[in-house]
């Protein structure tokens, strides 16, 4: 692996993208040049002039919001800035519990003795918990008046109720019954909500027409319009954060040290925090404290005006299976440098090893393509999309298999994961292929497992730490 982490971008520039192209190829090179040097470091006046510079709450944070049509609304460095620097500190704006057993739907932590609240019957801590705001005028309110108690009933009985009331909780605050409620539904509207992405995929009309027959049917809350609730379910599905407190953040020691839950089981907004782009190599890195406040850093030095990044995924996922996690959970076809670069930064992350002269490597002609034909660098064979699919999907395969029929047996499973590897690894795939590095990954985890290790053992699990972790820098600078 290259050491320069940019090594690929030069690459790139070598492509000979004006070779013959089929009409839809050409489309997305066009669409790509033009903004693949946007989302990174803003040079133009235009994009600047539409930065948001109002808020006063905010000035003490060295970020700004930009906007584009590309991108909506998003944050920029307003200085340069250091490795480690906390870039913004706020609270978020609308709070709900996510699905798992005994969350409270007060202060959304994992009940130790959940009891039922005593005006709706859904599960709390105690009086305090139901007498919190964001549960007691919210569904609260409206599931004892329409006599809505535990457990859901059918059709609404197969989906966590937690999903249902996330949406309920956003449409009464719509509603603006108070000051603070129309202000946060003011915040909530800047949020980019994706609708027109949406309407075409069936399991988001699916959950759409489930949650109005809810709120509107069942709940009786039939004053607010279909597409107002349409707009909740985007700006939650794709602004949301789901709690994160880090292990070594000192708040969260002390709490655990005191026998306390602070990890909550919520779907936290918040008004600037949301606007984070997706990057497929952060630039920021996050956590929520327990009382939901939300932390940003920046893990590099990061020049004035950059684009501040944090991923949406699992960054450790090679481009072509990124980029449609990234299309079917999230709308976007990402065009960052690391998914426009063939070799992902130098690191080789999707490279698979060339089937004709089994020297060279295949790698994508063009990245940003789902389709895009695969050409070996060194006896110029090509493959077409579906076999880079075919054999990482082969080979996810036989590791799924590796680890189901050996689970009882630890040895099985560390010498079944090896044979894959001895198959695999630099033979059908790059050494640094993400599916390899999984099973690495798995490997390590099994190795550790062993009893009485000898020297050779733990030796090869730090070279493959150490691999890992080579990698997984490039895409999570400030990890070490
Ligand atoms: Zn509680
Ligand atoms: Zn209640
Ligand atoms: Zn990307
Ligand atoms: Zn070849």
């Amino acid at each position: 692996m290259e050491t320069n982490n940019y090594q690929g971008l030069r690459e790139r520039s070598d492509l000979n993208l004006t070779a013959d192209l089929d009409p839809e190829i050409k489309m997305e090179k066009k669409r790509v040049d033009l903004i693949s040097n946007c989302p990174i470091k803003l040079t133009t006046g235009d994009n600047l002039s539409s930065c948001d510079d109002e808020d006063d709450e905010y000035s003490s944070f060295p970020v700004k919001i930009a906007n584009n049509p590309t991108l909506g609304r998003y944050l920029v460095a307003r200085r340069d800035l250091k490795a480690g620097e906390l870039i913004l500190r706020e609270d978020p704006i609308f709070v709900s519990p996510n699905s798992g057993d005994n969350t409270c739907f007060g202060c959304c932590l994992k009940a130790k003795n959940p009891r039922p609240c005593s005006t709706c019957g859904w599960p709390v801590c105690g009086k305090e918990c139901e007498q919190i705001p964001f549960h007691s005028r919210n569904e609260c309110a409206v599931f004892s008046s329409a006599g809505i108690t535990p457990p859901l009933q059918p059709p609404y009985d197969f989906i966590h109720p937690a999903e249902l009331i996330k949406v309920l909780r956003a449409v009464l605050i719509s509603k603006g019954r108070t000051a603070e409620d129309a202000a946060t539904w003011g915040a909530m509207t800047k949020l980019e909500s994706h609708m027109k992405q949406r309407e075409a995929i069936p399991k988001v009309r699916f959950m759409s027409t489930l949650t109005k027959n809810f709120i509107r049917g069942a709940c009786h809350v039939g004053d607010v319009p279909e597409e107002q609730i349409d707009l909740i379910l985007g700006i939650i599905d794709v602004n949301a954060f789901r709690h994160t407190l880090h292990p070594n953040n000192p708040l969260r020691m002390e709490a655990v040290k005191a026998n306390k839950d602070v990890d909550k089981n919520a779907t936290f907004l918040y008004p600037k925090g949301s606007m984070a782009a997706h990057g497929c190599r952060r630039t920021v890195r996050w956590e929520t404290l327990p009382s939901g406040t939300l932390e940003m850093y920046v893990t590099e030095d990061t020049p004035a005006l950059s684009l501040l990044t944090h991923p949406y995924v699992d960054l450790m996922k090679g481009t072509p299976e990124r980029r449609r996690l990234l299309r079917d959970q999230f709308y976007f076809d990402c065009s960052c440098p690391r998914c426009s670069d063939r070799t992902e930064l130098g690191t080789h992350f999707s490279t698979l090893k060339c089937p004709t002269c089994f020297e060279g490597n295949l790698l994508p002609d063009y990245p940003l393509h789902y389709k895009s034909p695969w050409t070996c660098a060194s006896c110029h064979a090509t493959k077409p999309s579906h076999f880079e699919r075919n054999v990482v999907r082969g080979m996810q395969a036989e590791m799924k298999s590796v680890l189901e029929q050996c689970s009882g047996n630890n040895l099985a499973v560390v010498a079944g994961l090896a044979k894959l590897l001895g198959k695999y690894r630099g033979k059908i795939c790059h050494p640094n292929h993400f599916a390899v590095v999984d099973v690495e990954y798995h490997l390590v985890r099994r190795m550790a497992l062993m009893r009485k290790p000898t020297v050779d053992l733990l030796l090869e699990m730090k070279k493959l730490i150490h691999k890992y972790l080579d990698i997984a820098v490039v895409f999570y600078p400030g990890i070490k």
